[in-house]
């Protein structure tokens, strides 16, 4: 019987990795799974098929090496769970899971941006330099990102007067 919240997930991914693989021994089931790259990031309710966790923000696919079953797992479980896993590439999921930050982190920064230089003429003229450095470094410097703060929630305080274009933080 479960008597944590901790035991219960071990309990419950036990049961899913050992229904998903041939062989029904912990440590052997384990070796059966691979990960080949594929993975990516998720802004909807995507659930963790391993523990059943709701809201996985990063996914990775692995699969069973033997019997070719798939299981699409948020990056706590691969974390928590699959780093004990000898044919999983571990350093591969790290490195995948960087470059999705990444990703997710230019992309944000990038539409915010996009949102400030409509409305503030410093960033309207800098915008092009300021997305190519945001590409190439991953990230704005604290000081754009902070004009690019100041200038949206002005905005937002500004309320209807805000050009319809502003998006939805104009509507509050
Ligand atoms: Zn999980």
């Amino acid at each position: 019987m479960a008597s944590n919240a901790h035991d219960q997930y071990r309990e419950r991914t036990t049961a899913t990795l050992l229904g998903r693989s041939v062989a029904q021994a912990l440590h052997t089931a384990r070796q059966e799974w691979r990960y080949a790259g594929e993975c990516g990031h998720s802004e909807t309710d995507l659930s963790c098929e391993l523990c059943g966790c709701a809201q996985v923000r990063y996914w990775f696919e692995i699969h069973n090496a033997v019997n070719g079953q798939r299981l699409k797992i948020g990056s706590e479980c691969v974390q928590a769970w699959m780093q004990a896993a000898p044919g999983l590439d571990f350093e591969r999921v790290k490195t995948d899971r960087a470059r999705l930050e990444r990703e997710v982190r230019v992309q944000v920064q990038g539409d915010l941006l996009k949102r400030a230089a409509r409305i503030d003429p410093w960033l309207k003229r800098r915008r092009r330099d300021l997305q190519a450095a945001l590409e190439t470094h991953g990230t704005l410097t604290p000081k754009v990102r902070e004009v690019i703060s100041k200038v949206l929630s002005a905005n937002a305080n500004a309320g209807a007067g805000a050009s319809a274009e502003a998006g939805p933080d104009a509507a509050t």
